[in-house]
């Protein structure tokens, strides 16, 4: 959207067209309210720094304007257009207070669909929100080998979201005391009611303790329904820590965990920890998969394991789960930064029936996901998982929706790991990327 003045034209216009160092436009605001003034002068008093950006939505009172305007005191200021990135056709209100700050806009991710996806007898669509070329049609043609091998198995073997405070004390004994509080069984029931009383859905499982020093890590770990859990984990937390806070007034907080790959996410578990498994026939492998089942036993042990072994990986025993989790994260409105740990995954492959068919498993131990809460609210996420059957909160069986999109994603990298496997095992990667990456038109032109 261009600026449109009333007033002359600034030097910060014109700094918008040429790049030049930009002079703070002069603007007087008229009115009770900011928003009897033009959207143009407001956008120059942003610019000059009489009206603070992060305040136009209370100001103005209405988030799309709010965004508008914005904007265009963004182009003024940097002097560089935001043509390419759309403004409307996005509804600002549902993300006020809850998904983003200050926004400008909104970045357009094209969502390819895989599948259908035959996982534990149903079939299921999947959303994949990708600019990475091969992707979609890859994890499809996975989809395609475990449909046609009779589908694929997807356990829900454990789930709690962590958060990991630390608390600090004048003395390792002090720390110690703590950790011998929160341990001892008479203490787990009140603990726990101080917990779950921040949310119907909050239940703590349990705290585990490790001390270093003067300082106490607690890892609490605890049932959050379909939320992804942060932020309910978070205010239980918060209500134990002030609790404790009185019976150990020496306890300085410092700080919790967030969002980075940690070995003991990898071997405890954070989120939902799924296996899923398949066999796939001897005549899939050939057929669709166009490779042989020795060849893929021989490259996972010497890709997947080794190499990552080699490699120093932690979590990361896998060809690319990271992509599909990314993938499917963005399309239905997950945390991306929690692909992290969400993408730890290890891939197995065996010979099964006397050797002929392939058994392949992906044991996932940190899916990190929700239907509620967070980007699921939001209404393209919400359509995609709307698609997977597990859009919102399960009133009858609460969790039950994210238990099974943690399933879905499981089998979805599954899909993925046999897909990619393959390729590379029939020397297709490159061929493929060829034909499918590589834009062929003309870069400058376009
Ligand atoms: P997160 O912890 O994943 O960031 P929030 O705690 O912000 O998510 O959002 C979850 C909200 O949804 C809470 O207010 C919770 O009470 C509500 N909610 C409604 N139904 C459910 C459900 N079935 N499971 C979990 N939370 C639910």
């Amino acid at each position: 959207m261009e600026a449109d003045f009333n007033t002359p034209p600034t030097t910060c216009e014109m700094a918008a067209k040429e790049e030049i160092v930009v002079k703070k436009p002069e603007v007087q605001l008229k009115g009770i309210g900011l928003g009897d003034n033009e959207d143009g002068d407001i956008a120059a008093a942003v610019c000059n720094g009489t009206v603070a950006s992060y305040s136009l939505e209370s100001s103005l009172g209405d988030c799309k304007r709010a965004a508008s305007v914005r904007r265009t005191a963004l182009e003024l200021m940097t002097g560089r257009s935001l043509n390419g990135l759309p403004l409307e056709g996005f509804n600002y209100e549902s993300i006020l207070g809850q998904c983003c700050e200050m926004p400008v806009g909104y970045v357009q991710v094209p969502v390819g669909v895989a599948g259908p996806l035959l996982l534990n007898g149903s079939e299921y669509m999947v959303p994949m929100a990708t600019t990475e070329g091969c992707l979609v049609a890859s994890t499809n043609r996975g989809c395609k080998a475990i449909l046609m091998s009779g589908g694929a198995t997807s356990i829900l073997i454990r789930e709690g979201m962590t958060r990991a405070p630390v608390v600090r004390f004048q003395s390792a004994k002090r720390a110690a005391d703590l950790k011998f509080y929160i341990e001892d069984p008479t203490n787990s029931d009140s603990l726990s009611d101080i917990f779950n009383r921040t949310s119907r859905f909050a239940r703590l499982q349990d705290i585990k303790c490790a001390v270093a020093g003067k300082n106490l890590y607690m890892r609490f770990s605890c049932f959050t329904g379909d939320a992804m859990g942060m932020n309910m984990v978070s205010k239980g937390v918060q209500n134990v820590l002030d609790h404790l806070q009185i019976m150990f007034p020496d306890m300085d907080v410092i700080s919790v965990s967030d969002k980075k790959p940690t070995a003991v996410n990898w071997i405890e578990g954070r989120g939902k920890s799924v296996v899923c498994e398949a066999i796939i026939t001897e005549a899939v492998v050939n057929k669709v998969l166009k490779t042989t089942v020795p060849a893929l036993l021989e490259l996972n042990m010497l890709k997947n394991l080794t190499g990552s072994a080699m490699a120093g990986a932690m979590g990361g025993f896998n060809a690319h789960a990271a992509n599909i989790v990314s993938a499917i994260f963005i399309a239905t409105g997950q945390d991306p930064a929690q692909n992290v740990e969400s993408s730890h995954c290890i891939t197995m492959m065996e010979g099964v029936n006397g050797g002929k068919d392939l058994h392949i498993s992906v044991s996932m131990p940190c899916i990190e996901v929700g239907t509620v809460g967070g980007g699921t609210q939001l209404a393209s996420q919400a359509a995609c998982l709307n698609m997977l059957g597990v859009k919102g909160a399960n009133g009858t069986s609460p969790g039950s929706n994210a238990q099974k999109l943690a399933t879905v994603v499981a089998a979805a990298v599954m899909a993925g790991e046999l897909s990619l496997m393959s390729a590379l095992a029939a020397g297709q990667l490159v061929k493929s990327h060829m034909k499918y990456n590589r834009s062929t038109k003309d870069v400058k032109a376009a």
